[in-house]
Order: C-alpha cells, then structure tokens, then sequence
C-alpha cells in the first residue's frame, strides 16, 4: 500500500515537473505583439486582448486599441496614461495593437549616479550591460529631478501614420518626482520589428501620471535589469497586417516619434 502511494507521489511529482517546464521556459521570453514598422505605418486595430498580454507577462509596454494612450504593465496591472495626462487601469476586454511583455525576474541591480540625464542614462547602462546583442527588461524605481513625457489620442479611420501623430502629441513635464520607469533596452538589428535601443515609460509613484519618456534627470533612482534571449513575435492576423506594404524603411519615422515635438 505504502510503496503504492509512493510511486503515485513520485509519477504526479514527475507530472508537474512536465507541466511546469514550459511555463519555466516561457518565464524570460519576452513576447511582443505586432511590429514597430506596423505601428508606425498606422496599424491601431487591437490584436491581441489584454487579458492574453497578461497571460505572457507582468511587466512591459505598449499601446491600446485606435493608439489610445501609453502603455505600462507595472507587477501585473495594466496601467493607460491618456492624452490628458490621467491614468486608466485597463479592463481584460481591451485590445492592443503593440505591446511587449515579460515576467520580470531582477538580474543586475544598481544605483543610478544623482544627476544622470536620459542621454548620458543609455551610455552608462549600456556600459554595465554584458553585449549589445541581447534583450533587456529595465525598470528604474526613485525620485526624478524632472521628467518629460507625452501620450498619443486615440485615432480615428483611416488612421494617419504614427509620425503625423506625434507632431501634436500632448506633452508632461514633471519637476522632483518620484515613480517608476518601466521598457526594454534591444538591439540595433531589432529595427523594423522593434524599437533598436531604450524605449521606456513612466508612471509616478501615486499612479495618477506618466507616459513615454522623452526625457528625465535621476536624483535618486536604482536600475534593475532583466536579460532575456528570448523573443516571441504574435503577428495579426488580420486583413489590415497581412495587406500592409511592410518593405519600406521607416526609421527615420521613428526616429521622429521617439524624440520631443518641436
Ligand atoms: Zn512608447
């Protein structure tokens, strides 16, 4: 009877260590829906549902159906900064057009020197990080000296292209602030998949402000790194993707969207 109850242990302890296995792999993959190019070609149909997102990850950004708002997945919630400025947490039902999403698992901690600006921030990152050549999850936690940041309206058909957007993107400027930065520093070779370099979002500690950064200044902040080698792509499909002259080269676009209104 003993040795019965044993191996039945045993055979369900070998069952879940089957079951899991996926779930341990998929852990530090980073899961991105859609491409950056489609995005910027005027792609905002929602393709995947927010409550799928949340199944690939706890931390990420994005944006939602018709390009309503910025992004940020902060341990699992997933927060919308409006193009008013105010903060949404967003129903399961949502949509997003682009997002990317990872479990986030704390790797390389450190303390970010008082006074370093989001310029000088990618360098001295990029001189702790072990290649270039990988994905990496980046939060940062503090106070800032000042933060800018802008959000994007929700769009209607046909949508214009990201670029024509974010000439008349509101903008955010914040002075001696505290909250959390969340984004992915990738490759160069990401281009036209997804941004190549930082792309990072904000929300203040209160949860009632935020958006894509377009620049800060760190008083107090600590950085927290998570490399991932693993990248998963969930293209549409939809008509709207599939029909789409994606050959072009639009990084001179987004070289545009990623910088201030000027
Ligand atoms: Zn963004």
């Amino acid at each position: 009877m003993k040795t019965k109850i044993m191996q039945k242990l045993g055979m369900s302890w070998l069952i879940l260590l089957f079951l899991s296995l996926p779930a341990l792999a998929q852990r530090d993959t980073l899961v991105q829906v859609s491409t950056i190019d489609a995005l910027l070609g005027g792609l905002y149909d929602g393709s995947m549902s927010i409550g799928e997102l949340c199944r690939h990850g706890d931390f990420g950004i994005g944006t939602f159906d018709k390009l309503n708002g910025e992004m940020l997945v902060v341990e699992g919630t997933v927060y919308r900064v409006r193009s008013d400025g105010g903060v949404d947490i967003v129903a399961d039902s949502e949509t997003t057009p682009f997002a990317a999403v990872t479990f986030f698992d704390a790797e390389l901690q450190k303390q970010i020197p008082a006074g370093t600006d989001y310029q000088s921030f990618k360098q001295w990152l990029d001189n702790l990080l072990p290649s270039p050549n990988l994905f990496y999850a980046v939060r940062i936690e503090g106070r800032f000296r000042f933060m800018k940041t802008r959000s994007v309206p929700p769009q209607h058909k046909p949508y214009p292209a990201l670029a024509e957007v974010a000439r008349h993107q509101p903008e955010f400027a914040f002075e001696d602030v505290a909250g959390v930065i969340v984004g992915y520093r990738s490759p160069a070779f990401v281009k036209g998949i997804g941004v190549p370099g930082y792309h990072l979002h904000f929300l203040t500690r209160d949860r009632l402000a935020g958006g894509h950064i377009l620049g800060f200044t760190v008083d107090r902040a600590r950085v927290t790194v998570d490399q991932t080698a693993d990248l998963l792509l969930r293209l549409p499909e939809t008509s709207g993707f599939s029909g789409m002259d994606l050959g072009k080269d639009r990084s001179t676009e987004l070289k545009q969207v990623e910088q201030e209104h000027r």
